[in-house]
């Protein structure tokens, strides 16, 4: 494991944040999470580009650019050795006196680890995963991914003492996403996931697995669909940075169809990997 904050390299455990460093005292700051696959960092220009734009979304000005922190990235890998690992990047508004007001002249923070990818098990690939359904308490910017995320740590919390593995996030019964996933339905081989919009992360799986379906003529259609319809539809499954493409067996403990992971899930997963893999 790799950790870097601000120009330095450290051995694991040893890297500290300053108490006023602002992405502890308010989260004030966005991050990144990267899959590299045997040495290539899967989608990583379009990371970089919601990066920017989360950066810009909260008026936190890159220093040097996104430019800097692709080489950042790109040396933190090498550093580590490691050909299948995840990178953890956070870009704060950087260490100042405890004041809610921006500080005038400070500069971002940057920090990262960079650690070996740990693969899904077998069991949850192969069988799916369990999920509850849980009410959407996030704020009105979903489109940044930003360092808060308590409303999601706490469903996710939830799912967890409840034996489940995700928590799909709802508005008045309106599934957005998932609280750490995109979320899919799939209904008459069409599969079906909620618009972009403020109301979610534009997840970058998600855009490879649109592609992915546009390739192979498969039917995509960016829809709202209810909590009603998802445990009505033929297939559920989410997808992210970590989780790849994962089905969804169970949702508030009733099985979706048969309770096994669909036809269609399963083509578009092997899709997936097969992309992962070619570049
Ligand atoms: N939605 C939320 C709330 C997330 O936290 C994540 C990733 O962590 C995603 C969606 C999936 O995004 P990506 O595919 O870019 O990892």
């Amino acid at each position: 494991t790799i950790e870097y904050i601000n120009g330095k390299y450290l051995s694991s455990g040893e890297a500290a944040v300053p108490l006023e460093e602002r992405g502890h005292q308010f989260g004030d700051g966005v991050y990144e999470v990267i899959r590299y696959y045997n040495g290539h960092g899967f989608m990583l220009e379009e990371h970089l580009e919601r990066l920017e734009k989360s950066a810009g979304e909260i008026r936190i000005d890159l220093d040097g650019g996104i430019g800097r922190i692709k080489e950042i990235i790109e040396e933190g890998v090498e550093k580590s050795g490691l050909k299948d690992c995840y990178v953890y990047l956070q870009v704060t508004r950087g260490i100042a006196p405890r004041n809610h007001l921006f500080p005038k002249e400070t500069k971002p923070s940057v920090s990262m680890t960079v650690k070996p990818a740990s693969a899904l098990t077998r069991d949850m690939v192969e069988n799916g995963v369990a999920a509850v359904t849980h009410a959407d308490e996030r704020w009105a910017n979903c489109y940044i991914k930003s360092l808060n995320l308590l409303p999601n740590i706490l469903a996710k919390q939830t799912a967890s003492e409840k034996g489940c593995y995700e928590a799909i996030l709802h508005k008045d019964g309106r599934v957005t996403e998932a609280s750490s996933s995109n979320a899919f339905i799939v209904k008459d081989d069409t599969i079906i996931t909620t618009p972009l919009s403020r109301e979610i992360l534009p997840g970058i799986t998600r855009a490879a697995l649109k592609d992915v379906c546009d390739t192979a003529g498969i039917r995509f259609d960016e829809q709202h669909f209810t909590v009603r319809e998802m445990k009505q539809a033929d297939e559920v499954f989410i997808t992210s940075t970590t989780s790849e493409v994962l089905p969804v067996t169970t949702i508030d403990g009733d099985p979706v169809k048969d309770g096994k992971p669909g036809n269609m899930t399963k083509l578009v997963l092997e899709l997936f990997q097969a992309r992962t893999q070619n570049r």
